[in-house]
């Protein structure tokens, strides 16, 4: 779930195709063309406050990040077979294994590009770059990531697949196309399912010790029924318990560690990928969190919408977390970083507990200190770039996702009972998420007028400029996506009513006189549109406003060397380990 629904940063896929725009297929880019692509990159260290963990949970944080280290472990092999042995060919070029993991001396080459490709192929976890559609980087490996990745026999075919899963019983049909198993060939040739705690079963005996490590160290009972549970399934491969139990996770270790996600499976989308973030709750955030969903439903009280369509009872929220982010490894450290997700997958859980989302505070701060300040520079004026806040920012992104909670869900259409995503189809995913950008800043300014406590570390000015500026970094990576179109809509309505301003410098700005009112009638057409299911009032919305005008792409034309995201470097869990060691 977690690349469809993540706001602002997302897992864009398409962002800024260096090498695969400008060489041809098979081409092994050289030092210098390396550089550039891990230029792309900014190097960000992720430091979080340790200080206030009790000292049973600071030991168990350091078992966790050596856990998580084994997940890394786990990953490189699911992305490819070949991945484990082109590592340690890199780190040998590059002069990275110690004595006594080198065989032959003479093969030990410290030169310059033997430690970008390293450097290139960690942040990668292999040996193809994400960001340019996973084109080779390295030279003598598959030009690109293969579809299966390392869950099926490379030389099988869909079709073979299928077939074979129509020949077995109903329930190893499901074990087959679970999330946890991967498929091999028999010693005759024949298709088989492998379970995970076979397949990967010396690092799943590995990181399940030192979960338990965790369990007994920490003194937090939520964390110990999880990590307990966890690592009981690394050996049972039933997975279920234990995702029930992350669902009742409330500690101040908040932690993600298994198989998960399913994008690198791009045959079927079945298996699941290794993945562990070690993070740490935010308590005042949490608070602020708190805040807001208890007063949601005087927010659906007073939308810019008709009363008739406003719901006088809201249901349960499923629960947000924010955390700051210690460690992250496997499937959660490759290509673009994450910065918010949403788990479990496993529908059985979904269907009980519901799901959770987890919000990376300093992540999303690294993001916005790296990418979004530099891009402020060139796309504000002096004066407004010192009006950037990241309070304002990450208010706003939670007022976005507990936004998406309110205005129509259930609606009337002729007379039957629908809802918006049923009725809006492929316009829904861009309107939803205007229409949770443009709540969420009405939200925010009910707060501001009531002068709330948690709306108090910025201010209006604050908040419009930094969302003028943010609007920037999701339009950089044009309208093909629903973020994309969904900001393109905003930042066309708002001008077109004089609340954004394009000088004549090419720089934009925020005209506070109109700025209000324009949001209001922006959510006004949103929540309109939702309520009646207007299928062709939402399209004509997009065809229309949905593009991105001359002037905004000539000042996108200026963020080019700006970086599309950060590399995150785990300082506080490489501190918490050394010591340790
Ligand atoms: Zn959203």
């Amino acid at each position: 779930m977690r690349k469809l629904l993540i706001f602002f940063f997302a897992v864009v896929v398409v962002a800024l195709p260096l090498a695969a725009q400008e060489k041809p297929a098979g081409h092994v880019p050289d030092k210098a063309e390396l550089d550039k692509m891990i230029a792309r990159f900014a190097p960000t260290p992720l430091r979080v406050d340790t200080s206030h963990l009790s000292a049973g949970d600071k030991k168990a944080l350091a078992k966790l990040i050596a856990a998580a280290r084994v997940v890394n472990d786990i990953f490189m092999q699911q992305m490819w077979s070949g991945n484990h042995a082109e590592w340690r060919r890199l780190r040998l070029a590059a002069g990275r294994l110690p004595a006594w993991q080198r065989e032959n001396e003479s093969a030990v080459r410290r030169h310059d590009l033997a430690s970008a490709r390293l450097h290139y192929f960690w942040m990668n976890k292999s040996p193809w770059s994400e960001l340019d559609e996973w084109q080779a980087f390295l030279p003598d490996v598959p030009p690109r990531k293969l579809a299966g990745a390392n869950f099926y026999p490379e030389d099988m075919t869909k079709d073979e697949f299928e077939k074979w899963v129509n020949t077995l019983y109903p329930e190893s049909q499901e074990y087959a196309k679970g999330f946890f198993t991967v498929i091999r060939r028999d010693a005759k040739g024949k298709l088989e399912f492998v379970p995970y705690s076979t397949e990967y079963q010396a690092d799943l005996q590995k990181a399940a010790r030192l979960l338990r490590e965790a369990a007994a160290l920490t003194d937090n009972a939520s964390l110990k029924k999880f990590l307990t549970l966890r690592a009981e399934a690394f050996t049972t491969n039933n997975y279920l318990d234990s995702d029930m139990a992350w669902m009742d996770l409330d500690a101040p270790l908040d932690i993600t560690f298994g198989p998960y996600e399913v994008y690198n499976d791009e045959v079927f989308n079945y298996k699941a990928s290794f993945e562990a973030f070690i993070n740490l709750r935010d308590d005042a955030e949490t608070a602020k969190l708190g805040f807001f969903s208890s007063h949601l439903q005087e927010i659906e009280d007073a939308l810019p919408e008709d009363p008739q369509y406003r719901n006088p009872k809201l249901g349960a929220l499923s629960p947000i977390r924010v955390v700051d982010e210690v460690f992250a490894a496997g499937d959660a450290n490759h290509g673009i970083a994450t910065a918010a997700y949403n788990l479990p997958n496993d529908d059985r859980v979904v269907t009980q507990k519901g799901s959770k989302r987890v919000m990376l505070k300093n992540v999303q701060e690294a993001k916005f200190n790296s990418v979004l300040k530099p891009i402020a520079a060139k796309v504000l004026t002096k004066d407004e770039q010192g009006d950037l806040s990241f309070d304002a920012f990450f208010t706003w992104i939670l007022a976005h996702e507990l936004t998406h909670g309110i205005g129509p869900h259930q609606i009337k259409k002729d007379g039957k009972d629908t809802n918006p995503r049923a009725q809006l189809k492929e316009n829904y995913s861009a309107i939803e998420e205007a229409k949770a950008d443009i709540t969420g800043l009405v939200a925010l300014q009910y707060w501001l007028d009531h002068k709330a406590p948690v709306v108090q570390s910025f201010s209006e000015k604050q908040l419009y400029t930094t969302y003028l500026a943010s609007s920037f970094r999701t339009l950089r990576f044009g309208t093909t996506d629903a973020h994309g179109r969904g900001m393109a809509i905003q930042f066309n309505f708002l001008k077109d009513k004089g609340a954004i301003i394009a000088n004549a410098d090419g720089t934009f700005s925020v005209d506070f006189s109109k700025i209000k009112e324009a949001v209001r009638d922006l959510d006004h057409e949103f929540l309109t549109l939702e309520a009646t299911g207007d299928y062709a009032g939402a399209k004509k919305l997009i065809e229309t406003m949905g593009l991105v005008p001359p002037e905004l792409k000539a000042a996108l034309a200026k963020l080019g060397d700006i970086p599309v995201d950060i590399e995150p470097q785990f300082v506080t869990a490489e501190e918490l380990t050394e010591k340790k060691k």
